[in-house]
């Protein structure tokens, strides 16, 4: 990981991808309205909103595969609109779409690739076993892209998109339809490239679990930026805690809580309460115990903070 010594003495990792006041309208629709953001390298990206919201327009203008209107953009130190082949030698692009041939197989999708890169001999064999190492599909290589399952094809996907020595991965919805456990087997692919490899990774995403485990969110709503920070950071402004509490006596435990002014919402035979600050459990159940049954203190997701911020459910 690479860091930079600040003025102050402070460390700060670099800014691997810098937007800066992007914006790009489609006829009158403002698709993306003066988006900023960095990212770091080395980290896990995520790149949220609903649908709508310009995320596929500010990836495929930081991917020079649209033109914005305005803006500055730079990416692995290269500016957009002036060295776009250079951005492009940068990044790897993962579609949702796949764009390799079902009926090749692995290894002759992955050398046809590489060859676009003018990857050649020895160079293109190494850069086809690499890839398809760091994805963990070496023992697919034989096989006809076509008869891969969903999860080993989305590997597959990966690999194509790592030949060329990214520095950047960009993945749009990366594991978007498939099942449970096959979506944990890409995930830990992704994962794993970014910590062993020090890829970073920019990715999009409808599942809330993998953007607690981002290193960095921005979420965009309407074509514009609506919040940032790190999982725990939206998740203190935007999504709270909760105290569930089950009574011996229901009546009495409402009458205590009206006595001490606490607001609570009844749920089911529970009364749930929301929660400043974790540890502001603590007096509550302290004052509650002689009438108290159970208790579960409930934390914000990134489902209360996508739904704060933007006021939709992530999968509406
Ligand atoms: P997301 O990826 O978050 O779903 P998009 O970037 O695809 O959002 O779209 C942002 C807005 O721009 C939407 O209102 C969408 O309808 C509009 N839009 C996207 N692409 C085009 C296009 N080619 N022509 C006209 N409008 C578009």
């Amino acid at each position: 990981m690479v860091y930079i010594e600040h003025t102050k003495g402070e460390r700060y990792m670099e800014k691997i991808i810098e937007v800066n006041h992007l914006s790009k309208s489609y006829g009158d629709v403002w698709a993306v309205k003066d988006v900023s953001f960095n990212v770091e390298q080395g980290m896990l990206f995520a790149f949220l909103g609903p649908n709508g919201a310009g995320k596929s327009t500010t990836i495929n203008s930081i991917c020079t595969f649209l033109k914005p209107d305005k803006g500055k953009v730079l990416v692995n130190g290269y500016k957009l609109g002036e060295q776009d082949g250079k951005i492009r030698d940068s990044i790897g692009v993962v579609f949702q779409e796949s764009v390799l041939d079902r009926l090749l197989t692995v290894e002759e999708n992955l050398s046809l690739r590489g060859s676009f890169y003018n990857l050649r001999g020895k160079e293109l064999k190494e850069a086809v076993a690499n890839a398809a190492a760091a994805t963990e599909i070496g023992n697919l290589l034989k096989r006809p892209y076509g008869k891969l399952s969903g999860g080993q094809r989305r590997r597959a996907d990966i690999a194509r998109a790592l030949l060329h020595t990214p520095k950047i991965l960009f993945l749009d919805e990366p594991t978007t339809g498939l099942d449970p456990q096959t979506r944990k087997n890409v995930w830990d692919t992704i994962k794993k490239l970014q910590r062993e490899q020090g890829m970073t990774v920019f990715l999009t995403t409808h599942y809330m679990e993998e953007a607690e485990e981002a290193d960095y969110c921005v979420v965009v709503d309407n074509g514009m930026v609506a919040a940032k920070g790190t999982p725990f950071e939206l998740k203190e402004q935007y999504a709270k805690d909760k105290l569930s509490l089950k009574g011996k006596n229901m009546e009495q435990l409402k009458t205590m809580l009206e006595e001490k002014n606490i607001v609570y919402t009844k749920k089911a035979d529970l009364l749930e309460i929301e929660l400043k600050n974790t540890m502001d459990a603590m007096a509550i159940l302290k004052e509650a115990e002689p009438v108290l049954d159970g208790f579960t203190v409930v934390k914000g997701s990134m489902d209360d903070v996508f739904l704060g911020i933007t006021g939709k459910e992530i999968r509406e």
